[in-house]
This record gives structure tokens, C-alpha cells and sequence, in this order.
């Protein structure tokens, strides 16, 4: 077999190198700011509202700084400042004396 002649040149592929991504108009807009602040506040809610003060007579309000099972809620989580997360602790332990707060709340088994 002659190789004359025929060469193929194969020089496919020369520069057009067009792959099939195109990046067009990415529609992924990253979502934020939804407005729902869910459980987290930037200042603690002592701070936030003037009038509001720590008070370990007002179990309601103690009330949300404290888990279902009686315990004081981390500073994280409850969204206080340090200041404050002190008072409703030291507030929270007067009223656990005073029998306005539970120190464990009782299991519940239905
Ligand atoms: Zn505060």
C-alpha cells in the first residue's frame, strides 16, 4: 500500500472550540434579606425598647428566655445583649425563688 496522495489533514478542531456553555444571563440571584428575621435580632430586646425593663416579676416576659424545660436561654440564641442576658438571668433566678418560674418543668408523657 502506497501511502501517496491522500493525506487527510486533520486539522479539525482549529481554533473553534466552541463548547456548548454558553453563560448567559445567570437568573440565580442569591435571596437575601427576606425581611422574615426569624429568631435572630440584631439588638437585644431590652435594648430595642426602651420602656421594656427586666423584671423578675414579669414571668411573661421572662418567660422567653427560658427553655421548655425551665433553662436559661444561651445569650446566642435568646439574642441578648450581655448586659441585659445578665439581668434577665439574675432576674430568672429571683423569680425561680419566688415560685413564679419553674426551676424544671415536669415531663409530660400522655
Ligand atoms: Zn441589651
Amino acid at each position: 500500500m502506497d501511502g501517496n496522495g491522500f493525506k487527510k489533514e486533520d486539522r479539525s478542531r482549529a481554533g473553534g472550540s466552541r463548547d456548548g456553555r454558553e453563560r448567559g444571563g445567570g437568573g440565580m440571584g442569591e435571596e437575601r434579606g427576606g425581611g422574615r428575621g426569624f429568631g435572630r435580632r440584631k439588638v437585644c430586646r431590652y435594648c430595642a425598647d426602651k420602656s421594656l425593663k427586666v423584671d423578675y416579676k414579669n414571668a411573661a416576659e421572662l418567660k422567653y428566655f427560658i427553655t421548655e424545660r425551665g433553662k436559661i436561654v444561651p445569650r446566642r440564641i435568646s439574642g441578648n445583649c450581655a448586659r441585659h442576658q445578665r439581668e434577665v438571668a439574675t432576674a430568672i433566678k429571683r423569680s425561680r425563688n419566688l415560685a413564679l418560674l419553674p426551676y424544671t418543668v415536669m415531663q409530660h408523657h400522655p
